[in-house]
């Protein structure tokens, strides 16, 4: 791991982003923002899975409308998410929103990013400045860059140029983002933006897609430059709800143990023709089930008596199957041999002792 960019710190309501502050994590809502008790809903259970910023898309005047009402519900920063009208971006502000994420590159005119940044200034709260890959394209008017040679460039000179138009206005309470599609302009991007500046970055990829692939895609792009020391929030996004959002972006900042996991840790085997009982439902059940229970246990789950017992006498609690039933450990001990109908109810039960002891 690389020691972590030195970045200036930027406040999002109660949250610091960058420093040395822990990598915030953050996500967005997907229900209509107008819709003020379906995105409260939304966001207080985005809020109890660990979300830390939440964005909601200001799309028109009743979102903008709703916003201060939903602030008054929720606990954490909400950031408001402007396309093309400063109007809707004054009225956010208005509302009390603790930051905007804008492009300013599609507020039409500079007149109007001049009144929108003087009115976050004069209100105290920060920018994320979102360039992407697609914005980039239009805005030169580029059919194709397939090339990251080319559009990465294009992607941090923008960038930089909207920093430099707000720092002219006294304005550097900026976050950065740099997202594209593809992984490797993503990585190069914010490689090249972070030797750049020092203003703290949003990582993430941009429409990453359904939760296999974009998983895939977020845990390499945001892994790499995290293990660069590049990144000061993240936000995996990930078609459908965003819930699911919240524990990837965890799982990736906990595997390289820069933020503590949620939940506990699960080993499981792949499984494979030694196998002798359902490894696959058992291993759903325990994860549903020790959701809550302290991150720093670890369960193992295993097949067989190959590997199983080493691994599970490793974990906290860990079982390795066997024909008809499974061996069950504890803190490294034998317990018992278990019947496999019995197995996942043995098993809460001694997650529940040794959580409670
Ligand atoms: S633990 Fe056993 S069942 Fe699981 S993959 Fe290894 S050999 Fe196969």
């Amino acid at each position: 791991m690389s020691k972590r960019r030195t970045t200036r710190v930027v406040r999002k309501g109660s949250v610091p982003i960058g420093g040395d502050h822990p990598i915030a994590v953050q996500s967005m809502t997907n229900t209509p923002t107008a819709d003020v008790a379906a995105t409260v809903a939304q966001i207080l259970e985005l809020e109890a899975l660990g979300c830390e910023i939440v964005r909601v898309a200001v799309p028109d005047r009743a979102s903008a409308e709703a916003l201060s009402a939903i602030r008054a519900e929720i606990h954490c920063p909400l950031i408001a998410d402007i396309h093309f009208s400063h109007r809707l971006a004054l009225a956010a502000i208005e509302a009390g929103v603790d930051g905007l994420r804008l492009n300013p590159g599609n507020l039409k005119k500079p007149e109007y990013v001049r009144q929108v940044v003087r009115a976050a200034g004069d209100a105290g709260i920060p920018i994320r400045i979102g360039v992407n890959s697609g914005s980039v394209r239009e805005r030169e008017q580029l059919e194709v860059v397939d090339d990251e040679a080319e559009l990465v460039p294009l992607m941090v000179d923008t960038a930089l140029e909207y920093c430099a138009q707000f720092e002219a206005l006294g304005f550097s309470d900026i976050v950065l983002s740099l997202k594209a599609s593809s992984v490797l302009a993503t990585i190069e991007a914010n490689r090249a933006i972070a030797t750049r500046c020092d203003y703290p970055l949003h990582l993430g990829v941009t429409e990453a897609g359904p939760p296999g692939v974009g998983t895939i895609k977020s845990a390499v792009a945001l892994g790499i430059l995290l293990a660069d020391g590049i990144g000061d929030t993240i936000r995996v996004s990930l078609t459908g709800p965003p819930q699911r959002e919240i524990d990837v972006a965890y799982d990736i900042l906990a595997s390289l143990e820069l933020r503590e996991r949620r939940h506990p840790e699960i080993i499981a085997c792949p499984t494979c023709g030694r196998c002798e009982y359902d490894l696959a439902a058992l291993v759903e059940r325990v994860q549903e089930m020790v959701r809550g229970a302290p991150p720093s246990l670890t369960i193992a789950v295993m097949g067989c008596v190959v590997n199983g017992p080493g691994e599970a006498k490793e974990a906290d609690i860990g079982v390795a199957g066997g024909k008809g039933s499974a061996y069950l450990f504890r803190k490294g001990k034998l317990l018992r041999q278990v019947p496999h109908e019995r197995l996942a109810d043995e098993l809460m039960a001694e997650i529940k002792k040794l959580t409670q002891s």
